[in-house]
């Protein structure tokens, strides 16, 4: 069944790691943004940074968060990505949205994948 992305769910598996429902392996987290392990890794360093706020996309979050949640939560990320002390060899960010991209989870997520040479973009 194709992702919904019209309205948020309250019941998506990230809401429910923000609840403290399901546990999750935290990174970091500040006022606005929650890092933790992906728990299906697809690189030896594999994070996601997620919005506090209920947002199902990165088009939902930039048309309807504030200008001070936008910039706490990109500053989380990259923050968060210096900590992991991937910098320096180098690292990607990866943004899904909707079916064709493959989202799996209805609330804003950003991928950080690192720690090995990363390859092409596309495969
Ligand atoms: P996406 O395909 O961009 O929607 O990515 C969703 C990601 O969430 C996938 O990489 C999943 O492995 C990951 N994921 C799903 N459930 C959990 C969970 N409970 N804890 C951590 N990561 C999860």
């Amino acid at each position: 069944m194709p992702i919904d992305l019209a309205a948020y769910d309250d019941a998506n598996v990230f809401a429910r790691i923000l609840r403290g429902e399901i546990p999750c392996r935290k990174v970091y987290e500040d006022r606005w943004a929650l890092a933790f392990h992906d728990i299906a890794p697809k690189a030896p360093v594999h994070v996601l940074v997620i919005p506090k706020g209920r947002y199902t996309t990165l088009a939902a979050f930039t048309a309807a968060a504030s200008a001070e949640e936008v910039a706490g939560f990109w500053r989380a990320v990259t923050k968060v990505a210096h900590d992991l002390g991937v910098e320096g060899a180098g690292y990607r960010l990866l943004v899904n949205h909707g079916g064709d991209a493959g989202q799996e989870v209805a609330h804003l997520h950003v991928h950080i994948f690192a720690g090995r040479p990363l390859g092409p973009m596309l495969s």
